[in-house]
């Protein structure tokens, strides 16, 4: 996988979308995202026990180094690196 991040542009409040520099589009819904955090904390719980909200929307979402975004949400967890690779067969 060699597909990069050309640009993000934002849908509404609560979808995103990337453009990857091999020209597919990709679009993600932010709560979807934050349902499928990565992150150790997250991955411990149960999906009950998480705080879901559908309409959770991103304060700024963030490159992490060549490889991952980190997105900053409204509420719950933001502390997930989400992977591109991650993202592409994600959506
Ligand atoms: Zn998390």
């Amino acid at each position: 996988m060699n597909a990069f991040i050309r640009r993000i542009f934002q849908k509404d409040q609560i979808r995103f979308t990337i453009e990857w520099t091999d020209g597919k589009l990709s679009d993600y819904r932010l709560s979807d995202l934050q349902r499928a955090c990565p992150c150790a904390a997250c991955g411990e719980k149960k999906t009950e026990d998480l705080r879901l909200d559908p309409e959770v929307e991103a304060i700024r979402i963030v490159n992490v180094g060549m490889y991952a975004l980190r997105i900053e949400f409204t509420s719950g967890c933001s502390q997930g690196i989400y992977p591109f690779d991650f993202l592409r067969k994600f959506n």
